[in-house]
């Protein structure tokens, strides 16, 4: 076996359709992340939580009201139990920790191993049997438990398996940010913490990595300091090395990360110049995210580029040569994909939607920053523009959080404005929005719409799942946008407010972009549309996908030893 290079830490994981432990974005970055690396024979290990239920099953009444059922799933079917057991401490119980394992298995014969604990033991309370329940779910007490599970009894679980000595320990956004006090422990030792040595931190910080992902001061996660002390106690050498990092009697993840972190990175430039106003007194570099090609190109494109680019399975920079595909074939290939996803949309809603209609996707968490019912603000104006220009269609997919009732609120918004809309204007809300959903939506529209709050999207990866599969983005120029659009080549823009406040500006922009932009090229030009169908491919999908931004971080974070 080769020496681990990186452990790399995240909340969630999403790994396999048939493991729901994720709950968006992030996980499929993280999941992502792990298959390159598997791809590229890099050494890495991935370290989760297991969740028994998930993140939940969304059940949409008549109206688009949103209610929740726990998922049930077994681990034992997917995932293979580890005998190696490691132990944390709450409250002075002692909570025992086993964990599951998943191979990732990488396209050249390497495998990434990830680790799955599970706190749902015999011999531990009831209580914290749960802690390994829900993904998001509880309050801030089980939060921090479960943060104490991933950076505290994750470390444990690494050396329990036998990793020692490892260059570089990933934390993939702050929730795992106990993981370096975990490993300031691991120096002091038996001494005490109070006392911790510069060499000590230094030596801790050079093995840490830290990726932010939250561009808004109040998403960072934080806790009263109070609980960690409820939880680790007063005494606890944790609670005590966590001082020096928590001012305001807070304990903010996003902070000790920063602090504990040789190398910080950002998820797109613009979030990197967003981070460093947040943060000041932090160099924080950026290394824009992807996706794993391989994973979210639809069956169609997929044998379009095995016929014109056989090598873009291994080595996603010949996608560029996707640009010797001809126009017809692209086409053809996204028909296909289109079909695929009308059919589901059918089996799903009982809508039947129209294969030669202008379609338009919007899939994501619904999230009020992300505003999904954004198209529907003026909806005079959409019908205008459908009776000049042709017929539209939108599929919808999302699960809002199951306590954010604002997004819930959007999803019964956008059920509103389908029974005004009524026949002028198709619209279908595909419930259960997941990696499978995402992969047929991605890939089956004719055009990916992103229309988040500027600054707070930022990265966003959903555009480039579409981008994959030949379908052009129409996005604010937030996250990743701002990188990946060529106007006319690759998608568009939504036009900027000059004033942030003023989302007239913003809408006004998207309406004309559709009507006398997009929707006359998609009707009268087909060819040409295809050719900006080709652009995204060529210009986006060989370069915004995880074996780019993998290769990125062996390069800039993970093979700088030292502090810069
Ligand atoms: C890709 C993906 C996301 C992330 O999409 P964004 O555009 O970054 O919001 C969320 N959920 C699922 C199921 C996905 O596949």
């Amino acid at each position: 076996m080769k020496a681990l290079d990186v452990a790399y830490f995240s909340m969630e994981v999403a790994v396999d359709p048939a493991v729901p432990t994720y709950s968006g974005g992030l996980g499929v970055l993280a999941g992502d992340t792990l298959r390159s690396a598997a791809d590229l024979g890099h050494p890495m290990v991935g370290v989760t939580l297991l969740y028994r239920q998930g993140y939940f099953h969304q059940l949409l009444d008549e109206h688009g009201r949103q209610s929740e059922e726990p998922v049930s799933w077994s681990p034992k079917a997917h995932l293979e139990p580890v005998d190696a057991r490691c132990q944390i401490t709450i409250e002075g119980r002692i909570v025992q920790v086993r964990a599951w394992r998943y191979l990732v298995h990488g396209v050249t014969g390497s495998d990434v191993p990830v680790y799955f604990l599970d706190t749902a033991v015999e011999e531990n309370d009831p209580i914290d049997r749960e802690l390994t329940g829900t993904l998001y779910g509880g309050d801030g007490r089980y939060r921090l438990c479960q943060e104490l599970l991933l950076g505290v009894g994750g470390l444990g679980m690494l050396r329990a398996l036998g990793y020692r000595d490892i260059p570089t320990y990933h934390m993939n956004e702050g929730h795992a940010a106990l993981l370096p006090l975990a490993l300031l422990l691991e120096e002091v030792g038996d001494g005490d913490p109070r006392n911790v040595s510069d060499a000590q931190r230094t030596s801790v910080r050079n093995r840490c990595v830290f990726t932010t992902h939250t561009p808004i001061a109040a998403g960072h996660d934080r806790f009263p300091i109070d609980l960690l002390r409820s939880l680790t106690g007063d005494e606890h050498p944790l609670f005590l090395a966590a001082l020096p990092y928590s001012p305001n009697g807070e304990l903010n993840m996003t902070h000790i990360a920063l602090a504990c972190s040789r190398y910080v990175n950002a998820v797109s430039q613009l979030h990197q110049e967003t981070s460093e106003q947040l943060f000041p007194d932090h160099v924080i570099h950026a290394i824009t995210n992807g996706v794993h090609a391989v994973t979210w190109t639809s069956p169609p494109i997929a044998a379009l580029y095995d016929e014109y680019v056989p090598q873009w399975r291994r080595d996603q920079f010949y996608l560029r040569h996707a640009g010797n595909i001809p126009l017809t074939d692209v086409l053809d290939s996204h028909f296909q994909a289109k079909a695929a996803l009308l059919a589901e949309t059918e089996r799903r809603t009982g809508t039947r939607l129209d294969p030669k209609a202008l379609t338009i996707g919007f899939a994501r968490r619904a999230a009020v920053y992300k505003r999904p019912d954004f198209l529907f603000s003026d909806l005079d104006r959409l019908k205008r523009i459908v009776d000049r220009v042709g017929p539209l269609q939108v599929i919808f997919g999302g699960k809002a959080h199951p306590r954010d009732d604002e997004g819930k609120r959007i999803i019964e918004r956008i059920y509103q404005a389908r029974g005004t809309l009524g026949s002028q204007l198709c619209v279908a809300y595909l419930d259960e929005y997941d990696v499978t959903l995402g992969k047929v939506l991605c890939a089956g529209v004719d055009l990916w719409l992103n229309n988040p709050q500027k600054p707070h999207e930022a990265s966003g990866t959903s555009g480039m799942k579409a981008a994959l599969n030949g379908v052009p983005s129409l996005s604010v120029l937030d996250g990743w946008w701002n990188e990946g659009h060529v106007e006319g080549a690759t998608g568009w823009s939504i036009g900027e407010s000059a004033d942030p406040e003023r989302a007239e500006d913003e809408l006004a922009s998207l309406y004309d972009k559709l009507e006398y932009v997009i929707a006359p090229l998609f009707y009268r030009q087909p060819l040409a549309y295809a050719s900006v169908m080709r652009g995204a491919m060529v210009l986006n999908g060989s370069f915004f996908n995880t074996q780019r931004m993998l290769l990125q971080y062996i390069r800039d974070a993970y093979s700088t030893r030292e502090m810069n």
